[in-house]
C-alpha cells in the first residue's frame, strides 16, 4: 500500500480530513470528496434514503476503520 505518505485532504462536503483514496463527487465529477460522502451520493442515486445511508456507513465503519 502505497497510501500512508498521502496528504490528508479535506471534503468540501462533510469537512472531514481523510487519508483514504478520495472519491469523485457525482454532482460536478471533478471535486473530490471523503469515501463516507462518496458512498452516500452512490447510495442517494439508487434512491437510499439519509437514514440508510447511515446504517449502511456504520456497517463500512466497523468492518474498515482501524
Ligand atoms: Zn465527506
Amino acid at each position: 500500500m502505497k497510501e500512508q505518505n498521502r496528504e490528508p485532504s479535506i471534503c468540501p462536503i462533510c469537512g472531514q480530513s481523510f487519508r483514504a483514496h478520495p472519491a469523485l463527487s457525482r454532482i460536478d465529477n471533478a471535486t473530490l470528496i471523503c469515501p463516507d460522502c462518496g458512498t452516500r451520493e452512490a447510495l442517494e442515486s439508487i434512491g437510499v434514503g439519509r437514514e440508510e445511508q447511515d446504517k449502511i456507513l456504520g456497517i463500512i465503519h466497523t468492518k474498515y476503520d482501524a
